[in-house]
Parts: C-alpha cells; sequence; structure tokens
C-alpha cells in the first residue's frame, strides 16, 4: 500500500495540533477521583452533583496536590470576585494543578486575590446598558430586529468574568443580588410582549444558561416563542457544550427537548440553534467532539462566542488552535468579544490594539465561514461593533469612541483599555481626575 494513505501520527505537525482530542482519563490525576470510572465520569448527574461550590471542596478534592499558599490567594479572591464559584469535575480536572496560576481554565472560574487589579474607573455594573433598555422584566429590546432574553439566572458553572456579574449566581461578599432563578411566571409578558413587536425576528434564550432550563421549559419557552408568526430564528444559549459536554451525552431528555424545539422550528421554517462559548484550547477534549457529533448528527447548528481574555487565550497559537479546533468540530467561530467593562476583571481583560492583531493574524488560516468576527459590545448599550470599526482610537492612552447609527443614532460610545497595560506616562493621566476628562473630551472631538 502506498505510504500516501498511511495514516500518521497527527501530533508531530503542528499544522494538524486541532485534530488531535485528548481522550486520557485526565480525572483520574486528582486525588478525591482517582477511581472514577470513565461511565461514572460520564453521567451527567454525576458531573452536576460533584460540582465543586466551596473554597474547602477544592482542598477536600485535591489534598496535596495544592499548596497552602494557592488557597490562601484563592480564600482572599472570595473575598473580592463578583461571582460564586461553580465548577463541574470536567473543567476541574483539565486545571494543570501542577501550575494553578498560570492556567488559562483556573483563570476563568477560579479567581485568586493576588491577581486582582483595582476596577477601571469607567466601569459599571451594567456595562451593556441591559436593564435600560429593558421594556419587560428579563428582556432587552436594543436592535430593532432581534432581542435578549433572560429567563434563568443561573449557570452550570459561574465565570468569574460573567458581564451579568450583577444578577447570575448567588450574592457574594462583594456584591448583593436579586436573582430570580428561572421565573416562569414572568416569561409570559416577555412572550406577549414579543407577540405585539412585529419588528422582532430574531431571539436570543441566554441567562444564565439553557443547560440549567428542565426539558419542559425548554420545550415551553421553544413552543411559545415558536408560535409568534413573525419570530424567525431562535439562538439557546449555553456554556454547557464547553464545560459540561457529559450533559449532552447522556441527558437525553434535555437533549430530546432541544431537539424537539429544533424540529418544530424546521418545521415552520425557522431557525433553532445554539450557542456556546468555549474560550481556550484547554477546555476541547473528546468529550466534547463527541457531544458535538452527537448534536451534528441531530441537524442542530451550533455557533461559538469567545471572550478574548489576557493569559486565557490573547496569543495567536492559542487563537488558532481554538479557531481550527472548533471548526473541526462543527462548531462555526461566531465573534471574539472585547471584555466587557464590568467590575471585578480588569486583571482579565486586553487591549483593543491586542484585538486588532489577533484579528488580523487569525484571518486566513483557515475557511472563512469558520473565522470569527472580533467586536466589541459597546458599554452604555451601542451594540456589536467590529472591532476596528471605531470612529477614532487613542491607543497611547488607551480610549476609543465608536458610534451606532442604526442602534443609538447621533450617540457617542467610549470603550478603554486597561490602565495597567498603558505607558507610565498614561497611567499618571488615568490617575488624575482632570486630564482623565480632558484626555476623553479630546478623543471625542477627534472622532
Ligand atoms: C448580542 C445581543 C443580541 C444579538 O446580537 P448578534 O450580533 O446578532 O449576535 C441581541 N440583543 C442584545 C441586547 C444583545 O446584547
Ligand atoms: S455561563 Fe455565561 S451567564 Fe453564566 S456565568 Fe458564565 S458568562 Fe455568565
Amino acid at each position: 500500500m502506498s505510504t500516501l494513505y498511511t495514516q500518521k501520527d497527527h501530533s508531530k505537525i503542528p499544522e494538524l495540533e486541532h485534530r488531535n482530542f485528548r481522550n486520557d482519563d485526565f480525572w483520574t490525576k486528582i486525588p478525591g477521583w482517582a477511581n472514577i470510572t470513565r461511565g461514572e465520569f460520564a453521567d451527567f448527574r454525576w458531573q452536576s452533583k460533584n460540582s465543586i461550590k466551596k473554597v474547602d471542596q477544592v482542598e477536600k478534592i485535591l489534598g496535596s496536590r495544592v499548596t497552602k499558599e494557592f488557597m490562601d490567594d484563592l480564600r482572599m479572591g472570595q473575598k473580592k470576585t463578583p461571582m460564586n464559584i461553580r465548577i463541574t469535575p470536567y473543567v476541574f480536572s483539565l486545571i494543570n494543578w501542577d501550575d494553578p496560576l498560570n492556567d488559562p481554565l483556573r483563570k476563568q472560574f477560579l479567581p485568586v486575590g493576588s491577581q486582582f487589579l483595582p476596577d477601571h474607573p469607567m466601569d459599571q455594573e451594567d456595562s451593556l446598558g441591559e436593564d435600560t433598555d429593558s421594556p419587560v422584566p428579563m428582556l432587552t429590546h436594543r436592535y430593532p430586529d432581534k432581542v435578549l432574553f433572560l429567563p434563568t439566572t443561573i449557570c452550570p458553572v459561574y465565570c468569574s468574568y460573567c458581564t451579568r456579574s450583577r444578577i447570575i449566581g448567588g450574592s457574594t461578599e462583594s456584591v448583593e443580588k436579586e436573582t430570580y432563578g428561572a421565573n416562569q411566571k414572568k416569561w409570559d409578558d416577555v412572550f406577549a410582549y414579543l407577540a405585539r413587536s412585529p419588528l422582532v425576528e430574531d431571539v436570543v434564550v441566554s441567562g444564565g444558561d439553557a443547560y440549567m432550563l428542565t426539558p419542559a421549559q425548554i420545550k415551553y419557552i421553544g413552543e411559545n416563542l415558536l408560535k409568534i408568526p413573525h419570530i424567525r430564528r431562535i439562538r439557546l444559549a449555553t456554556k454547557g457544550i464547553a464545560i459540561f459536554p457529559q450533559k449532552v451525552l447522556t441527558d437525553d431528555e434535555w437533549v430530546g427537548a432541544v431537539k424537539e424545539v429544533h424540529d418544530l422550528g424546521r418545521a415552520f421554517g425557522k431557525q433553532v440553534v445554539i450557542h456556546t462559548h468555549f474560550s481556550s484550547p484547554n477546555e476541547i477534549t473528546k468529550w466534547s467532539q463527541m457531544a458535538m457529533d452527537r448534536l451534528f448528527s441531530l441537524g442542530i447548528t451550533v455557533r461559538n462566542q469567545a471572550v478574548l481574555q489576557e493569559g486565557v487565550n490573547n496569543h495567536v497559537d492559542e487563537m488558532v488552535l481554538l479557531t481550527r479546533q472548533l471548526g473541526f468540530m462543527n462548531i462555526q467561530p461566531y465573534y471574539v468579544y472585547m471584555h466587557d467593562m464590568v467590575p471585578g476583571c480588569e486583571h482579565l481583560r486586553t487591549t483593543l490594539k491586542e484585538g486588532e492583531e489577533l484579528e488580523k493574524a487569525v484571518r486566513g488560516t483557515t475557511a472563512g465561514f469558520n473565522t470569527p468576527t472580533f467586536v466589541c459590545d459597546l458599554p452604555g448599550g451601542g451594540g456589536k461593533r467590529h472591532i476596528a470599526s471605531y470612529e477614532y482610537y487613542d491607543d497611547e492612552n488607551g480610549i476609543s469612541v465608536w458610534k451606532a447609527p442604526y442602534v443609538k443614532k447621533d450617540q457617542m460610545f467610549l470603550y478603554f483599555d486597561p490602565i495597567h497595560k498603558l505607558s507610565e506616562d498614561a497611567q499618571k493621566r488615568w490617575a488624575n481626575e482632570g486630564d482623565r476628562n480632558a484626555m476623553i473630551e479630546e478623543a471625542k472631538k477627534k472622532a
């Protein structure tokens, strides 16, 4: 047989690294789960039940694999973070516990005190103005033809950088929250509003996370939205596939409900898709690929929305690998977001310039339809804009000025780079309120 057809070991060819899906029993390296079988690990109930929700559990499950110093740092982090801890055994055991401080997954879900930076002075709890643009509770209607519906405030994991930290998960030591769980009674008001809003064609069902909706709730939401004649597209948003692929593999009722809503949409000539949220190639394993194989075979389209983050994916190699792996699994990389300007995330933000450089590097590495658009969701509710479509960018002082004519006519929007990444002189200017206001006014004038 010709060597042409011999299966090569892809791992030796960097260009093909994205085809290697980790398939070892990686969780058995965690002392508390050393004896967990593949079958147990695959069970979504086991994953939910064994999710880590407290710092003490981290210590218990890791035993001697974690230092006292790290645990103290983690405890200090709990005093500052706006988010509760919740992390599935799947993600927890993908963290490199030999070097947790530098691990991209640890950075997303288990914030440590030593990494926090002072919040940017222009941060806001509701940075995107979602509550301002809300005609009925749980709904943001900003764009003419698409809306954001937040039927639940709970998630299978809590990301320490969540843009909705003001409502998602429970209260923490630093933030009091009014979370509403999955408050089904109020959903009917949302459906009624949508029924009398003929311009709306597109509904993003987010939260919170659609993984936390019961099969009955998925069907209830799906049926009520699909029966509104002018609604053509529904997206169910869940980080689940990235951090808990076992649910897609073993929770047949949940998958069945999504499939039912998808098929009902198809019968009406409407789209029902899933939007997920992978941010790092370290989240991707054979489990992710198997989960995607299942959804793909059911005919369900999945797209990805990543957040650009310092030390998680702000390197060309990581971003290219993430993009290619997603494409290989039949997930369409849709967006990479600039980090929102919400409190408690300054250490994870990057400059707009980094975003632009990364977009340039990623473009051309794979199919155009599998190349993510890098966007900035404008503080103050201007909506998502392509990263290079600002009116003016003062990269020395980290100030960009934007317009969003179709969303809010005549209004200017501002995005700011993290101050610690600016030159020393620029940092001094930011420290002085007079200088700061003058710089901002100057940038607006130039726009
Ligand atoms: C992101 C978002 C949407 C959907 O926007 P796309 O750019 O189509 O993904 C709709 N409404 C709100 C309020 C949003 O934030
Ligand atoms: S899954 Fe989404 S909504 Fe939930 S905590 Fe993470 S970023 Fe926030």
